[in-house]
């Protein structure tokens, strides 16, 4: 008999042999029937083989990111077959299933693969698919699979095969289809119901520009026909959204490849929005103890000798910047943390002084390949809403919540109410890799999942994912297209205490080491302000908005009434402007539209005699006729709601 523990805690005892479909159909059969993937232990393994050891079962359906890997990479291999049998002579390398999908780079040798073949590939992959052919893994010795894609004159895999063990090779059949493969299948092709392939590109084989380039093929499936038709609309609306359009279209940024790739250029809308976020947050923050610090855009390469960054990050970073006499080197700030550490050493606090929490928005910059930048998401110098939490182990539990909250009260103001977290936490098996001690390590941990627990979120523990100096959480956030995107992270530190030599005095007048914490709950302005434009399409909250309001006077005679108004409004702190242009009212408020302007003011005869306004709201909802200072209620309120 063999133990298997599942994911409820339970532990069940099944004869030696027993599949994963079968435990899972003992479970129940309903339940048997959405599973498409399982792992024991950790790892994957087809759900129709027999398990022959005890262990740890966990079962995958659509709806996790383990069970869409496995129905994604399955579908590689049916693409890749039909793709075999329209161009023969191709030559399969690899094709592993991504985010969003799979692809399969392929040496079409001689042959082209285009757009106009995607068509007869998906009709003839949805015809292998309905014909139900199981996935099966078989062992191969490493003689017989070099002799298999020698036969088929394949250097490729006979490459991928020589770095393989003996012993360990596998191939996965099915149809008449045979593939080099690790295995992690869905049981067989029929739960495949829709395919697209989305495009090509080039990519060299083994991403090494000295070799061939070959022909990498993405596509995407789905099991039902809706979930396609969704994507495809969502990728659609994605296009629309794109941050780097509306960012021109509001006039927001742009780049100049004068100044540079991936360094953004803020207009002065831009920088009213990134100032409103920014005096947000600081308000916050002093709410929450924060001390505002500055510290400079470059620092000394000892700085980052101590912080350990020159020797992780050195080699991939811009090159030092040399001064013309003293031969100093200096580096242009990949980090804030270790500036921030710098000021904690310059002077010795007691144990009566912690927290010691010290914020920044602080400007970095990173190398990144020319071909990895994208708008606003990936960029060479980007301004961090960075902080560092100085404080005592005991005060690890209530610092760390306070940050959750801090975080949660960011998302809520920003209309970001979808989201979960990912606590990363370290390799039980092996401490060796980690710095700190073991208890240390422990108490970090259970402090950020009973924070965690404590706050009700929606949370995942992944092993082994800590980084070497600490545990950490991320707060994903699902957009209104149902894409996850990383946002804050808060990180906990053994490390930089103890390389900058951080200390404290504690009761019994001893020296101490702080832990800290870092955090960022934007993450970076840049990256948070192109989500924000997308999960919005442009229409912000009403509180960041740079014009909540526009007066648009139907002839030049209410002038002077418009203005009064304009004064009202200003006195209330409320943002906006006029219209004075020789255009219909039909022309103003279609641009007012265009301008994803909240609220339009219409002021003619009645309204100007009767000291009223006309009130329409974004999408054209009337509001009527009323005084002004109800429609200053009516957007306090609405503010209220929000932040
Ligand atoms: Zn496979
Ligand atoms: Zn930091």
């Amino acid at each position: 008999m063999i133990k298997i523990s599942l994911n409820d805690g339970s532990i069940k005892e099944y004869p030696k042999g027993t599949s994963a479909l079968e435990v899972a159909k003992d479970i129940s059969e309903g339940f048997a029937r959405n599973v498409i993937s399982a792992s024991l232990n950790n790892e994957t393994l087809e759900i129709s083989s027999k398990i022959n050891g005890s262990g740890k079962l966990e079962f995958y359906t659509w709806e996790d990111d383990l069970g869409k890997k496995a129905f994604w990479h399955s579908t590689s291999h049916v693409m890749a077959q039909a793709i075999k049998e329209f161009f023969p002579n191709a030559k399969l390398t690899i094709g592993p299933a991504i985010n969003n999908g799979f692809y399969y780079d392929i040496d079409p040798n001689n042959q082209k693969i285009s757009e106009s073949d995607f068509e007869k590939i998906e009709t003839r992959m949805l015809q292998i698919c309905r014909e139900k052919h199981n996935f099966k893994i078989r062992s191969v010795s490493k003689k017989d699979a070099i002799k298999f894609y020698e036969n088929e004159e394949n250097k490729y895999k006979v490459e991928l095969i020589h770095e393989l063990k003996d012993g360990e090779i596998t191939f996965c059949d099915h149809s008449n289809f045979t593939d080099l493969c690790k295995g992690g299948h869905i049981p067989d092709t029929s739960i495949i119901k829709a395919v697209k392939i989305l495009n090509i590109s080039g990519a060299f084989w083994r991403a090494n520009q000295n070799n061939k380039q070959l022909t990498r093929v993405y596509g995407i499936s789905f099991p039902k026909q809706k979930l396609l038709n969704e994507y495809l609309e969502n990728i659609e609306l994605a296009k629309q959204r794109d941050h780097r359009k509306i960012g021109k279209k509001l006039k927001l940024f742009s780049f100049s490849n004068k100044v540079g790739l991936g360094l953004p250029l803020w207009h002065p809308k831009g920088v009213d929005l990134r100032e409103r976020l920014v005096n947000f947050l600081k308000k916050a923050q002093k709410k929450a103890g924060y001390q505002t610090v500055i510290t400079p855009h470059i620092g000394n390469k000892e700085l980052y000798i101590t912080s350990g960054h020159y020797e992780k990050y050195g080699e991939d970073s811009f090159q030092p910047i040399k001064t013309p006499k003293d031969n100093e080197e200096f580096f242009l700030k990949p980090m804030n943390c270790p500036h921030h550490c710098e000021i904690y050493n310059s002077e010795q606090f007691s144990y009566k002084d912690l927290p010691i929490r010290y914020a920044e928005f602080g400007t970095v910059y990173r190398y990144e390949q020319s071909g990895e930048l994208h708008g606003l998401t990936r960029v060479r110098g980007f301004t961090q809403d960075d902080a560092h939490i100085f404080c005592s182990e005991d005060q690890l539990d209530d610092e760390f919540k306070n940050v959750i909250d801090l975080t949660l009260y960011v998302f809520k103001s920003l209309g970001l109410n979808d989201y979960s977290v990912q606590i990363s936490v370290r390799d039980s098996a092996d401490f060796s890799k980690y710095i700190g001690s073991v208890s240390a390590w422990e108490k970090s941990e259970k402090a950020i999942i009973k924070a965690v627990k404590d706050k009700q979120l929606n949370y995942s523990i992944v092993e082994g994912e800590a980084a070497f100096y600490g545990p950490k959480l991320d707060f994903m956030v699902n957009d209104a297209l149902g894409r996850k995107w990383q946002l804050g992270t808060i990180q906990v530190d053994y490390n930089l205490p103890d390389r900058f030599d951080l200390t404290y005095i504690d009761k019994n007048n001893k020296p101490v080491r702080p832990v800290m914490i870092h955090r960022a709950p934007f993450g970076s302005l840049e990256r948070f302000i192109a989500i924000l434009l997308e999960n919005t399409a442009g229409y912000l909250p009403l509180w960041l908005t740079t014009n909540q309001f526009i007066i648009l006077p139907i002839s030049d005679k209410h002038e002077k009434y418009c203005q009064n108004v304009l004064n009202l409004l200003e006195n209330n702190e409320i943002r906006g402007l006029i219209d004075n242009r020789n255009e219909t009212i039909g022309k103003k408020i279609r641009d007012a539209e265009l301008e994803k302007i909240p609220f339009m003011i219409i002021v003619g005869e009645q309204e100007s005699d009767k000291k009223e306004i006309s009130l329409r709201s974004h999408g054209g909802k009337d509001y009527g006729k009323m005084k002004v200072k109800d429609f200053v209620k009516i957007i306090k309120d609405k503010i209220k709601i929000e932040v």
